[in-house]
């Protein structure tokens, strides 16, 4: 399976300011063969960037949905509203969902389903605070926040799942898990995903995620536990996630996932 590096741009750009990086960063996609790409803009932008990749093979995710399939829930957004603007991906549970607008395990467990039901491939967010870390309990928080959503979950053949690993304390301060410290809890999902479902867990790529750069993608990828990333900061300009993804796929063991 390709490393999967996926651009979160949170609340940044306009459609003008999307749609010039979209173009830019098809043609750049070119050069990039053996990954497999992802914008995920804010949602006035999807139909548009979904529109300049076209035919450059660079897919578009939501960077949240709400789990109901319509009514009476202003501000939020469906799966099948995803879908219809050009998404291929939403991201679910970003611990900035968690912790400013009080976003529960639970509600990622809907999240999820409903991504899935849609046909959408859910990123799965997961990962400690620095409290939690210190405190001996990142197994235990992840392991929680995974058992949440995987528990009774089935996944069909066509159907496509991501977990991504972002320690809060590193996502937006500079500041990254080690290669060591990632693989240890990358591992953990791993284990989690095989016991939860099973030989689908095969198909499920892990991601890590807390300020990566393309000055530390090469030491995280060039463990065969992380499959890829997902991107803040360092996605916000085409050339330089180009250049990140161009060092994260040039330090990729040769064999093994
Ligand atoms: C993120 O938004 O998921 C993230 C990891 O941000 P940053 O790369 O800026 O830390």
């Amino acid at each position: 399976m390709n490393p999967l590096f996926v651009a979160n741009w949170k609340m940044h750009k306009t459609i003008g300011e999307a749609t010039a990086y979209a173009h830019r960063f098809g043609a750049l996609a070119a050069d990039l063969p053996g990954a497999d790409l992802v914008l995920a803009p804010p949602f006035t932008a999807l139909e548009a960037v979904a529109r300049a990749l076209r035919g450059t093979g660079v897919e578009v995710a939501g960077q949240d949905l709400y789990f109901e399939p319509q009514g009476a829930y202003t501000g939020e957004v469906s799966a099948a509203m995803l879908l219809d603007a050009g998404c291929r991906l939403v991201i679910i549970g970003h611990s900035e969902r968690r912790r400013l607008f009080g976003e529960t395990d639970q509600d990622s467990a809907r999240k999820v389903r409903s991504a899935l039901a849609a046909g959408l491939t859910p990123i799965l967010c997961v990962g400690e605070t620095l409290e939690e870390r210190e405190g001996g309990r990142t197994r235990a928080v992840v392991e929680r926040q995974l058992a949440a959503v995987l528990s009774g979950l089935r996944l069909g053949a066509s159907d496509r799942m991501v977990v991504a690993y972002e320690p809060v304390w590193a996502i937006g301060t500079g500041r990254h898990a080690t290669p060591e410290q990632a693989v240890e809890v990358h591992r953990t999902v791993r284990r989690a995903l095989s016991r939860e479902l099973g030989a689908a867990e095969q198909s499920i790529r892990i991601l890590y995620g807390g300020s990566v750069s393309p000055e530390n993608i090469g030491d995280l990828t060039a463990a065969p536990e992380i499959q890829g990333a997902l991107v803040g900061g360092a996605s916000l300009e085409a050339e330089k996630f180009a250049e990140l993804v161009r060092r994260g796929l040039a330090a990729r063991p040769r064999k093994g996932r």
